[in-house]
């Protein structure tokens, strides 16, 4: 039993990685899933792939590690949070497509709700705005597309779950469990009591018969079916992916920050015992439940981060690989002073403007891909410095060192001006798949192999520390220029 296995069941693939005790990497397995768009702003997976997927995945780990005489004591969840599925308990069979966490079509219940005024009660109890991203109106949505569901619903036929609870029905033959991390986004659960609340299931006309038990992060969740994988393995943590990254980083002392940039960036910062109610809509919620004993952070989001790599690559074909990126910012020209707004959906925290639009400001003749290039990753490194503005107004921790991770931050150029424009020291780590590894950490803590969440400490490895270097002139300037071209991207209401 040298090994812990984490299932990262993402919003564009289903992975599954096992790492030795002492957090490396020892086999990685990792299969696509397929985005349904059926209309304009619905986003749904086929919760049967993502079963497959995932069980596929985690058949090649376990061969992989049979391969090297190596055994797997536990599985730890991650998973994409927020998305929804409902299934029968007699056949496990899902009624509906999942419908995920990016899907917009339940806008009009949330702002009917919020025409009733019952948005900041809401808030209190949940720590979320009323936004059709949180899970309530997704379970409403789909009870309500036949007479028949919301009968089997209220005499408990069916069950709820976001894709943890759902694997781990799967994966156990019937378990019927969430955990606190997961619970936290449904915008049914109070994260101050820790259980659903009867008033907010009423309010989003959610059956209580539906809901899974929540559990800590690391609990006995149970075991895998023997038939699936020729042995019954324990599953002994599940947590929400980024809640998993800011473990595996190590962020679990009040004020630590990690920022992950994959295709879009989250940021969170560890509030300790206290929720932290924001005054810029950013997020409170919980962090991690240990024992019974919840720990928060406040949390940002910035939509478009390695997405504004991927459009200079696909849309505009400025270059071939995401890596190159690195070497265009290099080489473009010191005296450029294009600005990219890449408001592409909106702007999220702390502007919150859903209507406004990208825009690139101070073009010159002499403006090539490289300046266009570099002008993309700048952009995602002031937002970052707006969020995290944000988040020290709010929670009020002194800034320390920022620690990131996800595809984006393989850039070394990036990771650098990030540095300097936030003022602040910027770790990377040695394993960047700091979900995965949060999700095994904790499976090796629930399964007793570490004693305390304090041990991941021991465990995570820096790969390279980045010091600010840029002048305070040089930087005010910068963050000047970006709050004017801000300011004209914005909606205004319009
Ligand atoms: P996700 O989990 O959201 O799919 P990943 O953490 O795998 O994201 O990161 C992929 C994103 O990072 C892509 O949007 C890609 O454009 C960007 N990316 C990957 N490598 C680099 C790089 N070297 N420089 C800049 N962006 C990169």
């Amino acid at each position: 039993m040298d090994c812990l296995i984490a299932i990262d069941q993402g919003t564009t693939s289903s992975r599954a990685i096992a790492f030795d005790l002492d957090g490396g990497i020892v086999a990685v397995s990792q299969q696509e899933i397929t985005q349904h768009y059926p209309r304009p702003g619905w986003v749904e997976h086929d919760p049967e792939e993502i079963w497959r997927t995932t069980v596929a995945t985690l058949r090649d780990v376990l061969d992989q590690l049979k391969g090297e005489n190596r055994q797997a004591a536990a599985i730890g969840i991650a998973n994409q949070r927020e998305t929804t599925v409902i299934w029968e308990r007699k056949t496990g069979k899902p009624v509906h497509n999942a419908i995920v966490w990016q899907d917009r079509r339940t806008a009009d219940i949330c702002a009917g709700l919020k025409e009733k005024g019952l948005e900041p009660g809401i808030t209190g109890k949940t720590g979320l705005l009323l936004d059709p991203y949180f899970s309530a109106t997704k379970i409403a949505w789909i009870l309500d597309q036949k007479p028949e569901l919301r009968e089997a619903a209220k005499k408990g036929e069916l069950a709820f779950g976001t894709i943890e609870s759902f694997l781990l029905w799967r994966l156990t033959g019937g378990a019927h469990a969430s955990d606190a991390t997961n619970a936290s986004r449904t915008l049914l659960y109070d994260i101050q009591a820790g259980n659903w609340d009867d008033e907010l299931l009423e309010i989003f006309n959610v059956p209580r018969a539906v809901m899974p038990e929540v559990a800590d992060n690391c609990a006995s969740y149970g075991v895998t079916d023997a038939a699936l994988f020729g042995r019954a393995i324990p599953i002994t943590a599940m947590i929400g992916d980024q809640q998993a990254a800011a473990v595996g980083q190590g962020c679990i002392t009040p004020g630590a920050v990690k920022s992950t940039y994959g295709t879009g960036c989250f940021l969170l910062q560890n509030t300790g015992s206290d929720i932290v109610r924001s005054s810029h809509r950013l997020l409170s919620t919980v962090a991690y439940r240990l024992a019974g004993h919840s720990s928060y952070a406040i949390e940002g989001s910035i939509f478009i981060a390695g997405a504004a790599i991927q459009w200079l690559r696909d849309g505009l074909k400025l270059f071939g690989r995401a890596e190159e990126s690195e070497e265009m910012a290099r080489r473009a020209s010191d005296n450029s002073e294009v600005i990219m707004v890449p408001a592409f959906t909106g702007l999220g925290a702390p502007h919150w403007d859903a209507r406004a639009r990208g825009a690139i400001f101070g073009l010159t003749r002499d403006t090539g891909p490289e300046e266009l290039t570099r002008a993309a990753l700048e952009a995602v490194a002031y937002q970052t410095h707006d969020l995290l503005e944000a988040v020290s107004s709010d929670a009020a921790f002194p800034l320390g060192i920022i620690r990131v991770d996800g595809g984006m931050t393989r850039n070394g150029w990036f990771v650098q001006f990030l540095a300097d424009v936030l003022n602040t020291t910027v770790d990377r780590p040695q394993v960047v798949e700091t979900t995965a590894f949060g999700a095994a950490f904790l499976a090796g803590l629930g399964a007793g192999i570490y004693d305390r969440l304090g041990d991941v400490s021991s465990v995570w490895r820096l790969d390279r520390r980045f010091e600010p270097a840029m002048r305070a002139g040089e930087r005010d300037a910068r963050l000047r220029g970006w709050k004017k071209a801000v300011s004209q991207v914005l909606s205004h209401g319009d």
